[in-house]
């Protein structure tokens, strides 16, 4: 078992991290930026460093500040959590080089799925299911490019090959349209992921977004933890998380769940890490593998009882993974709502001192919050600020849950989205659970 490990990351999922290493006994380090010293995993952390000023570039992103702290405090492993350096195959092969475990798959696997283009071609040779597409990045021969659209068929989908966070997307429904969407797609890529290599794939009209969590050991074993829908998105990023997958036939998910479980084994992966589908007419399409611990993983804990971020850290400390595939049962539905500091209206950032914090509660009620009375939310980092999770024996019951947890939770004194979280759950469509991932945005564009 790993003895000191330092958590690289801020705000809920350091603090679930921290915990996690609470209850396998392993010393935990927070490395935090001048704006986050009051950060909760802050002061209940074993050790902390700071590690840099406010902006993330100095300091969450700061690769020879944060081995450095590993360094001066002993520490043995480095956790990423997720977004700032998690998918980072040059930081994680640093970590290694400088004689540290890195918390997550091997460098080479991060490099082969970060990029997008290469990702798909792993994936087909692995026999998962891809959508039509470039096979491969598009040139500059427009001639070409034209063939490549007309043979997948409008509308077409131009994507960045290093793209993430739901940007570096465009939609093309016409051949008029597809030069200048190229040439502006290939322009912002080079410009937010310093990569301009682009690629184009079917465009799907009305599909869900589902994803299969995998869990593999350095042994060989791996098994998958069945899938999640994430289809309540808002500019391709999810609001709303839930699973199982509603509608989704056992023997489709034992189907699915073993072909990605094959696949993980071809690739040699290590760790957590999950296969994003979309799903349309009955059948599931690959577009993206993440390589780390997601946002939106307590919802399969809560329905398979089993820890997702401790076997993170028994995996890395060289463990063989505590749970068979057969052992993976499912038992009612959770959904996770994502609570953001923002105004539930226009989407504005709504950072500031929390006034007044009350947690809900109650059976099949989880919190993951780091905020407190007293905390200010500092203006510089992403704005989720917790994630309330409900759990009950069927669908109706955890939103039931849910709705009454929404409603006893209080932040005060900046503005959150729990309004817009609760007109979901009570909106019938939402009920329903055959929201496509438009649901959202045309439930907004209607409304506002
Ligand atoms: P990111 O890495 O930025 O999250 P993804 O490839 O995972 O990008 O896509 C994010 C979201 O964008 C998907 O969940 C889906 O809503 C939408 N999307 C991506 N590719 C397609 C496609 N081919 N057709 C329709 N929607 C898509």
């Amino acid at each position: 078992m790993l003895g000191k490990i330092v958590i690289a990351n801020r705000g809920e999922i350091a603090l679930r991290i921290l915990r996690a290493c609470r209850e396998l006994g392993i010393k935990a380090v927070a490395v935090h930026s001048e704006a986050d010293r009051d950060l909760m995993h802050v002061r209940l952390a074993d050790e902390h460093v700071c590690i840099g000023p406010a902006s993330s570039k100095e300091s969450y992103l700061n690769v020879p500040a944060i081995i450095s702290a590993a360094e001066v405090t002993d520490a043995v492993a480095i956790h990423p959590g997720y977004g700032f350096l998690s998918e980072n195959a040059d930081f994680a092969e640093r970590v290694n080089k400088s004689g540290f475990i890195f918390i997550g798959p091997r460098p080479e696997t991060i490099r082969l799925m970060g990029d997008k283009v290469s990702a798909i071609e792993a994936m087909k040779k692995a026999g998962i299911p891809c959508l039509p597409g470039s096979d491969g990045p598009l040139g500059d021969d427009y001639d070409e490019n034209l063939r490549i659209a007309k043979r997948i068929g409008f509308p077409i989908i131009i994507k960045a090959a290093g793209g993430g966070g739901g940007r570096g997307m465009r939609v093309v429904h016409s051949e008029a349209a597809l030069h200048s969407s190229i040439t502006l797609t290939r322009g912002e890529a080079a410009a937010a992921f310093n990569n301009d290599m682009i690629y184009m794939e079917k465009f799907l009209e009305n599909p869900r977004h589902i994803e299969f969590q995998l869990m593999a050991d350095s042994y060989g074993n791996c098994v998958h933890l069945v899938e999640r829908d994430c289809s309540t998105q808002r500019r391709h990023q999810k609001v709303i998380e839930e699973a199982p997958a509603p509608g989704i036939s056992e023997e489709k998910r034992q189907r699915m769940g073993k072909r990605c479980v094959q696949a993980c084994k071809e690739l040699g992966y290590l760790g957590a890490g999950t296969f994003e589908f979309l799903y349309q007419d009955g059948e599931f399409y690959f577009i993206e593998m993440n390589t780390r611990v997601q946002v939106e993983h307590p919802v399969t804990e809560m329905i398979t009882g089993f820890d997702i971020v401790k076997e993170q850290l028994r995996i890395a400390g060289g463990e063989a993974l505590s749970i068979r595939q057969e052992n993976v049962k499912i038992t009612g539905h959770a959904i996770e709502c994502r609570i953001n500091a923002e105004d539930p209206t226009n989407f504005m950032p709504s950072p500031g001192l929390i006034e007044q914090f009350h947690m809900p509660g109650g059976p099949g009620i989880r919190v993951e919050t780091h905020i407190y009375n007293g905390y200010r939310v500092p203006p510089y980092y992403d704005s989720m600020i917790g994630k309330l999770i409900a759990h009950g024996d069927t669908r109706e019951s955890a939103i039931a849950r849910m709705r009454t947890a929404l409603n006893e939770m209080v932040i005060g004194g900046i503005k959150c989205n729990i309004p817009l979280l609760l007109d979901i759950i009570n909106d019938k469509a939402f009920q329903e659970g055959s929201q496509n991932i438009h649901y959202l945005e045309k439930k907004l564009g209607t409304k506002h």
